[in-house]
């Protein structure tokens, strides 16, 4: 094992400029203080907090890669692409992200009206009361204000009750195709990583399909030590890095203080077999 392979590295989370609730300025200096030595700023569909990270992560001495999560659409669920180390500017990228946010302001739309249909009004103004960024609502902003009103008691049962696949608040949406996806991060320069792979509800030839697509595209990763994996995923998907030919990332995938229960860079190594993203990664870092 090489000297970088226990680097601390998190190269998943989420600011205000998405669904997280901190400035990126914030989760530059928790990762500093929680000893991170390799930090990316992953916000779903957008690149818009990458200058401030970059500034952030200098200002406390932290080695950074730029990064977003992209939202996918894969056999009909939605799985979620990391790109990391792109070039941001890169038109490919910039416009590409621009379209997948753009449907999100109707779908929050809609699924407030189906709220409002089995007795929750509001919602849509609720929501909005903690978004930052106007081009992304999310439903994280939805599970915050049923929170706020008293409706469930975290945004865990909101998720549960309301808003996943099959609940009355989910309008289903069509993400970007996973080609579109990588293609955009390779376009621009960076790499490819599939996000969490152990909470997708996919059977077996669909994920088996999954890797072998995006690896026919041109994915080069995946996540194995996360925030939503338990030690089984990361034995399976460690596996799946040597079966596969991909590098292994890391990430915590922190939202908030108070809803996350993996905090920036508290997380177990990668194992020993996998070759680490970022010693692929090092002329991107910055
Ligand atoms: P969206 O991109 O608007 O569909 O929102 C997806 C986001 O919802 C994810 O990135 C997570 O941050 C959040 N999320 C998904 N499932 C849950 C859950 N069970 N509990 C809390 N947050 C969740
Ligand atoms: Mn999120
Ligand atoms: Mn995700
Ligand atoms: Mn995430």
């Amino acid at each position: 094992m090489s000297v970088t392979h226990i680097l601390n590295a998190d190269l998943h989370c989420h600011s205000i400029v998405s669904d997280g609730t901190l400035t990126p300025e914030a989760l530059a200096q928790r990762a500093k203080a929680n000893g991170v030595d390799v930090w990316a700023l992953t916000d779903h569909d957008e690149i818009g907090g990458q200058a401030r990270a970059l500034e952030a992560a200098r200002a406390v001495g932290l080695r950074y890669l730029t990064g977003t999560e992209i939202s996918v659409t894969f056999a009909g669920i939605t799985v979620h692409i990391v790109g990391l180390g792109m070039d941001t500017t890169h038109p490919a990228l910039v416009q590409g992200l621009h379209a997948t946010r753009g449907g999100r302001e109707q779908r929050a739309r809609a699924m407030s009206d189906d709220l409002a249909r089995v007795g929750i009004p509001g919602v849509y103004e609720g929501a909005l009361k903690y978004v930052d960024n106007p081009e992304l609502i999310s439903r994280t902003h939805f599970a915050r204000y049923l929170v706020e009103a008293g409706i469930c008691r975290d945004t865990n049962e909101v998720f549960r009750k309301y808003i996943n696949d099959g609940k009355p608040g989910f309008v289903p949406h069509r993400w970007a195709t996973l080609g579109d996806a990588v293609g955009w991060i390779i376009q621009s320069g960076g790499m490819a990583v599939i996000a969490h792979p152990g909470r997708y509800k996919l059977s077996t030839n669909e994920e088996y399909a999954l890797f072998t697509e995006f690896k026919a595209h041109g994915g080069q990763g995946v996540e194995v030590v996360t925030g939503a994996h338990g030690v089984a995923d990361y034995v399976k998907y460690a596996e799946y890095c040597k079966e596969f030919g991909l590098a292994a990332s890391r990430g915590s995938d922190f939202h908030s203080p108070e809803e996350s229960h993996t905090d920036l860079g508290k997380l177990p190594d990668l194992p020993g077999s996998v070759t680490p993203v970022w010693e692929l990664l090092e002329s991107r870092i910055q």
